[in-house]
């Protein structure tokens, strides 16, 4: 498995059947501008990408997880941390693709349920399971297993790494129960709250799994100080801010565009994957210049598993928006 994988998934056209929706063609795993506005179709004027995975309006969450995040999860639950994320515009589906409906579960709730089925496979380890769900809103980290805005900080320790202080942690043993934890995250963050979009597509939401496990009887069976003894890994399923605060790519990539409302921590998200994908692990790597990528810092690179899920929306007036999106998951591979 890669390290990191890049996939994007179309919603289902709100407009159609109307045949001026059909922006985009998609052949396996490549998606052309099928119709430059006002243009005529030739080579340089339509733009066309490739991708590890594409997947179009038909897909349901399921297949998504058991083609992108699947592998991501099964790693996890071997001892490698893991990020996914759903990154997009506004609209285009990434909460639909992490949380899903009634009858289309999400990768959360799939991811959990892989979780559980797998270690109760495992004989010879004893797993502890523990949750976190959370939230970054200007640059503020709050909890969303708690009532209110409590504005964590994110702290450094030798023996802890990075990690965000006072977050509220819980054991959970099945997966019901983390369904329940991820509906108080839900109530509390609508607390209070008037206009509950504009929050959501300025926030980015982060569900985290730390897996520990250990060896059954190490002391008796003599394990105790084999590596393996003993391991942790850490899973983060990351709903993203909407991306259309962010400047488009132009020819010289993407630059930041000057404003207030620009969520910066995407720019820096980006900047970081694309030198991750450029195996550039030894070089510079701009985790501190925010809050997402220094709380995800241990998930992201090293021997952790990526997969970024890019959502995209197919109606015309979208197009611009699509093409940014498109540009970003081609800078990630
Ligand atoms: P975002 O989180 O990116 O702002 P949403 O996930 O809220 O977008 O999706 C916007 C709307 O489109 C919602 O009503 C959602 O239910 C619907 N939707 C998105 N993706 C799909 C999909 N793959 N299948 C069916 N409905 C979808
Ligand atoms: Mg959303």
């Amino acid at each position: 498995m890669e390290k990191i994988s890049v996939a994007v998934r179309f919603r289902p056209s709100t407009t159609e059947p109307n045949p001026s929706d059909r922006q985009w063609r998609l052949d396996d795993n490549r998606i052309s501008l099928h119709r430059p506005l006002g243009t005529p179709i030739t080579a340089s004027s339509a733009p066309s990408f490739s991708f590890d995975l594409v997947f179009d309006h038909y897909a349901a969450n399921a297949s998504v997880h058991e083609l992108l995040t699947r592998p991501i999860i099964l790693a996890a639950v071997d001892g490698f941390n893991g990020t996914a994320f759903a990154y997009g515009q506004t609209s285009s589906g990434k909460t639909y693709t992490m949380n899903g409906s009634d009858s289309d579960p999400g990768i959360i709730q799939l991811a959990v349920r892989d979780v559980f089925g797998t270690i109760q496979m495992v004989t010879d380890r004893e797993f502890l399971i523990r949750v976190s769900y959370m939230e970054i809103y200007n640059e503020e980290i709050n909890d969303l297993l708690v009532l209110g805005n409590q504005k964590l900080p994110i702290h450094e320790s030798l023996e802890r790494g990075v990690y965000v202080a006072g977050l509220r942690e819980e054991i959970v043993n099945n997966t019901d129960q983390v369904l329940e934890l991820i509906k108080l995250g839900e109530t509390n963050r609508h607390f209070g709250e008037t206009n509950m979009n504009a929050r959501s597509s300025r926030s980015h939401t982060i569900f985290r799994m730390v897996i520990e496990s250990s060896i059954k009887n190490a002391i008796s069976s003599g394990d105790v100080s084999s590596e393996d003894a003993i391991r942790v890994s850490v899973l983060n399923l990351v709903d993203l801010a909407g991306s259309e605060r962010i400047a488009k790519t132009g020819a010289g990539g993407v630059r930041l565009k000057e404003g207030k409302h620009i969520n910066k921590s995407l720019m820096v998200l980006g900047n970081v994957i694309n030198k991750l994908s450029e195996g550039k692990q030894r070089s510079h790597i701009p985790y501190r210049d925010s809050k997402l990528t220094r709380i995800l810092q241990p998930a992201l690179g090293g021997n952790a598993k990526t997969s970024i899920i890019c959502t995209v929306a197919p109606e015309e007036i979208h197009v611009e928006e699509t093409k940014g999106t498109l540009q970003f998951a081609s800078r990630a591979k």
